[in-house]
């Protein structure tokens, strides 16, 4: 019928999902649904600054409804996606009260990022937290202020020193980002707070398995970031892969004997990500295939093979080796919503050609680098640049007023003002350790009674 809404379904509210649907706030006759597991648009680089205090998790997670309250046809879910049927054109979603939902649609966008790869070892996700959301910037705070806490109370030297000793796996931009702030943390803004600790002695140890710290730039600007992190007291290793790891540290593969066992209560996991699953279930429904880190192989307009109504954007595709950044998951949600309007007029699709605006990485206080086409920038320009893209990026006016009243309060003065650890966080595993001790308790009871 000629006056029914052409249904687009998008999936993900992150930078693909976001810019997807404001490309199609001026559409005529569409109606839009976006779906998320979440109720936010996350800006996924600040989160170092949630994991360290400097930013509040509002400030760079603003609510999806607010975001788009002025979209009137569009209308929001929250779900974790968990099928896509292709030949019948529906998404099922599901939540953790209420029924499953099955979703209809005409054209389909599918924005569901990545997610953090151990490489096979799972199991290291227990002991050294990634940083892909809002919970675990939350979990990494509490971890990292709660480590200066319990070392303050620590009356056994190993024990304080594993305390004070931070680990974190793989020197990407995540990696540098949170080395650089945990040593500004220890030497710079809680020196002055605590009595039994000097926490100037806190080691911030830093593993990359590659040559190079922030390899993606290379040459003199990853030379210049080791040698920025190293100013900050930052241990930088390369060419150390890290082989297990536990509760008290993590071991490694390192000739130097000294760094084969490492021990760390607080360790961070930058290494690896991968493609969201829902990139594997497309891939298996349509016969597109799917690389090493499980990214789905799209067409060059970011269609599926054989479905040109379905998209596939952002980190969990790829197509003309891409780089996973935030700039083409946003170029691309505008392109696939372009795309949807053309066919919806009768139009052909067309190719989808990525405007690189360069890239940029902080290393600490006025210390970033940045690369736009040929110019190479670090040092306090850099850093000029960096506070300006993420200024100009970030979601929503108060949350930028809001952002510069916290960068002002940490960069110019010395203060984290966002470091609130629960009591469900602090307390919360030591009654975890008492209900088990309880329960083997019981175990034991009983059976010296049977
Ligand atoms: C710590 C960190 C720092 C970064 N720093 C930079 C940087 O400095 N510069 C840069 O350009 N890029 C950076 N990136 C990368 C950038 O954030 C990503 O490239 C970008 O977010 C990708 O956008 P996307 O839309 O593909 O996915 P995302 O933004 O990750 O959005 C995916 C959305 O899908 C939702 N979702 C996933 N699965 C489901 C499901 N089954 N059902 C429902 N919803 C689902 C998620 O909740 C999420 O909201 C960084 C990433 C991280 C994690």
């Amino acid at each position: 019928m000629a006056d029914q809404p052409h249904r687009i379904v998008i999936i993900g509210s992150g930078f693909g999902g976001l810019f997807a649907t404001t490309a199609l706030k001026y559409a005529r006759n569409v109606q839009v649904t976006i779906i998320d597991r979440t109720t936010s648009h996350l800006f996924q680089p600040l989160l170092y600054q949630v994991a360290t205090g400097v930013l509040s998790q509002g400030e760079i997670a603003p609510p999806t409804r607010e975001v788009l309250r002025r979209h009137k046809h569009v209308a929001i879910q929250v779900g974790e996606v968990t099928d896509i049927d292709l030949e019948n054109r529906t998404v099922t979603s599901e939540a953790p009260f209420g029924p499953d939902l099955v979703t209809p649609y005409d054209s389909l966008i599918v924005a569901a990022g990545a997610t953090q790869s151990y490489f096979g070892h799972d199991e290291f996700a227990v002991h050294a937290p990634g940083l892909k959301t809002i919970d675990d910037a939350l979990e990494l705070r509490a971890r990292i202020f709660g480590a200066f806490e319990f070392a303050e109370r620590e009356t056994d030297p190993d024990v304080r020193a594993r305390w004070l000793t931070f680990v974190i796996v793989g020197a990407g931009a995540t990696g540098v980002e949170m080395a650089g702030q945990i040593a500004e943390l220890a030497h710079r803004v809680l020196p002055e707070q605590f009595v039994n600790i000097d926490t100037r002695t806190a080691r911030v140890i830093l593993l990359e398995g590659g040559d190079e710290v922030l390899p993606s730039f290379g040459g003199k600007l990853s030379t210049y970031a080791r040698e920025e992190l190293e100013r900050l007291n930052v241990e930088v290793h390369t060419g150390v892969f890290v082989t297990d790891v536990d509760a008290e540290g993590v071991e490694t593969n390192s000739d130097d004997l000294a760094l084969r066992r490492i021990g760390a209560k607080t360790k961070v996991w930058a290494a690896g990500v991968e493609a969201s699953p829902l990139a594997a279930l497309l891939a298996a429904k349509s016969g597109a295939e799917v690389d090493r880190a499980g990214r789905i192989k799209v067409e060059p307009d970011c269609s599926l093979p054989g479905h040109p109504n379905v998209f596939a954007i952002g980190d969990m595709m790829t197509l003309q080796d891409l780089p996973g950044v935030a700039e083409v998951a946003m170029q691309q949600g505008v392109h696939a919503a372009r795309m949807i309007r053309r066919a919806i007029a009768g139009k052909g699709s067309r190719p989808f050609y990525y405007l690189d605006l360069g890239s940029v990485a902080t290393i600490g206080r006025y210390r970033a680098i940045a690369s736009v086409g040929p110019i190479k920038l670090n040092g306090v320009p850099g850093w000029g640049v960096w506070f300006g893209v993420h200024l100009v990026f970030m979601t929503g006016f108060r949350n930028r007023a809001s952002a510069l009243a916290h960068w002002g309060v940490s960069f110019i003065g010395r203060e984290r003002s966002e470091r609130t650890i629960t009591l469900q966080q602090a307390i919360g595993p030591m009654a975890a350790r008492r209900a088990a001790l309880y329960e083997r308790q019981a175990d034991l009871d009983e059976q010296s009674s049977a």
